[in-house]
């Protein structure tokens, strides 16, 4: 095993895009893989509501997401790179990156920057591919995975902005378990933080000076896809999906919470599948034509979505309702 797989396996690094996959098995899936050329994507799409923290990341250390490329590239004895870039974040971020891209030109590495339309489903690994090749913006069937056939059917190994990130600290050894954390909703205070990993809800929210005086719920790992979870669940610490806590008063309107989620379902949706394509749109319209909630005609097309969406974002739009209504309905 090489030095740098070793250092990464110890220090337990995992990704940040929200699937927590170890990055050492990732890395030694695309190693094997015997075609050439691969290629290393730094994914900063960041589509997910209530989620800033790779936009924080490339505006304050772009060299450190470079260099945690460069290690990748060095590692799979590659020279080809691309930036999947939001096109909202690259015009905020490439007149400091230009020029380090550029730096990286004239030492061998061949590093694109790719610019797509924001969209959640943007971020998800396989449609990101077939947005640099072109194609429609929609997930693919895996397997393959990309580590196997990935852009232009070669190997790819594909991170998040933070984890290439922790993979220069592991590299230069300052790597100190700690997490990008977006706060954001009702706080007086919202922001991208930087905690150690084991923090507790509650204790981002005490030492980012966001913890509410009101009654409230939270949204997290992404407020769109995120569990919620009520105040006395905030002592667990964060594991799932990416860094982000979003806040919420407990009094507020159920049918605007619903809204919030179901417009944005509805929107993001790549109608690739009829479940999430037509499901997400009759969930934001009952919503929307109803005076009271129709739960039950909700709750039989979450079933459906659950049971039969094509990629995570389908599968994903129940967790918030179903978390919602067991911790914080069910607990009041
Ligand atoms: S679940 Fe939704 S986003 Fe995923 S493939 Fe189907 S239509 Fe597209």
């Amino acid at each position: 095993m090489s030095n740098i797989l070793k250092k990464i396996k110890k220090a337990n690094l995992v990704g940040r895009g929200g699937a927590a996959y170890p990055t050492y098995l990732k890395w030694q899936a695309v190693k094997k893989e015997k075609n050439f050329p691969k290629y290393v994507i730094c994914n900063a799409s960041e589509g997910e509501l209530g989620l800033c923290k790779d936009i924080y990341i490339l505006e304050n250390f772009p060299e450190m997401v470079l260099k945690g490329m460069k290690i990748a590239m060095d590692f799979l004895g590659t020279k080809y790179a691309y930036f999947n870039f939001n096109a909202k974040y690259y015009e905020l971020v490439r007149k400091r990156l230009d020029p380090m891209i550029k730096k990286h030109g004239d030492k061998g590495y061949v590093l694109r920057v790719f610019k797509e339309k924001p969209s959640y489903i943007g971020g998800e690994e396989t449609a990101l591919l077939n947005a640099i090749e072109g194609q429609r913006v929609e997930p693919r069937l895996k397997p393959p995975y990309p580590s196997e056939k990935g852009l232009f059917c070669q190997p790819t190994l594909i991170h998040n902005v933070e984890t290439l990130f922790n993979i220069a600290k592991v590299e230069e050894g300052t790597y100190d378990v700690k997490r990008f954390m977006s706060v954001c909703g009702k706080v007086k205070n919202p922001g991208v933080f930087y905690f150690h990993e084991n923090y507790t809800i509650e204790k981002v929210l005490h030492e980012s000076k966001n913890y509410p005086d009101f009654d409230f719920f939270v949204q997290v790992g992404g407020s769109a896809s995120g569990p919620v979870f009520n105040m006395e669940q905030i002592k667990e610490k964060i594991v799932t999906g990416a860094g982000s806590i979003e806040i919420y008063d407990k009094k507020m309107d159920v049918k605007k919470l619903l809204s919030k989620w179901f417009d944005f379902y509805a929107n993001e949706s790549c109608g690739k599948c009829t479940p999430c394509r037509e499901g997400t749109f009759q969930l934001a319209k009952l919503v929307k034509d109803n005076k009271k909630v129709p739960w039950k005609e909700i709750m039989e097309i979450l079933d459906t979505l659950d049971k039969t969406a094509f990629c995570a974002l389908g599968g994903g739009v129940s967790v918030g309702v179903r978390s919602y209504l067991e911790n914080v309905v069910c607990n009041s």
